[in-house]
């Protein structure tokens, strides 16, 4: 079983500000992004990792055991470019590079339940009551939070970027867009993304 990694970190975080990409601050003692290459080299050894970052970052930078490509203006595009980069793999794993709390835990998971459902989608419940903008509450048991690492069957992902055009936030609505169904598993609430400034501690 090949598996294959692409951690998608060429964002410029609108919300974040600052002249360097949130991906690229220090947390500690390694940059946002290392911590997640680092999780999942240690968690999968075999697996072929490809790291994707802003065009003008693709020459300057680079991870050690992972392949470094340029990304495009859209999370999907950047998703493109690394499916591109990584070649056939009969699993492949998206991550946010700006989620650096990663446990090989969670990975595992992941992993685990793709390779029995084809899928697998973390998602933590929503703590916060919600409201429409435009008036009225939601029920929050009724919803969830999506994160990554989002899991395929690599056939099946293939097929959904080659085949839809349009921009969604995340891997899930595009391959359901395609027309497949998806598999929800247990995410973990501290495997948050990095957004703002705050978030850095
Ligand atoms: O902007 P947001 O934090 O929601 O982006 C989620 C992830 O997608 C981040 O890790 C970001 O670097 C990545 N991304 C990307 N290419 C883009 C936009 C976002 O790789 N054009």
């Amino acid at each position: 079983m090949m598996l294959g990694i692409i951690i998608v970190a060429a964002g410029r975080g609108e919300r974040f500000g600052g002249e360097v990409p949130k991906q690229f601050c220090m947390l500690g003692e390694k940059q946002v992004v290392e911590w997640s290459i680092e999780a999942f080299r240690e968690t999968l050894a075999d697996a072929k990792i490809v790291v994707v970052v802003p065009s003008e970052y693709a020459d300057k930078v680079s991870y050690d055991g992972a392949i470094v490509t340029a990304g495009g203006a859209t999370r999907s595009e950047s998703v493109r470019r690394g499916l591109e980069a990584l070649g056939e793999t009969d699993l492949v794993a998206i991550h946010d590079g700006a989620r650096p709390y990663i446990s090989p835990k969670l990975i595992e998971r992941c992993i685990e339940e793709a390779q029995e459902f084809g899928s697998a989608i973390p998602v933590v419940e929503v703590v916060d009551s919600l409201r429409w903008i435009d008036g009225g509450a939601l029920d929050r048991g009724k919803v969830c939070a999506v994160q990554t690492p989002q899991v395929f069957r690599g056939d099946i992902l293939r097929k959904a970027y080659r085949e839809t055009k349009g921009e969604f936030t995340d891997d899930a609505t595009l391959v359901e867009a395609a027309g497949y169904g998806v598999h929800l598993c247990e995410g973990d609430p501290k495997n948050i993304k990095i957004t703002r400034q705050e978030d850095l501690g």
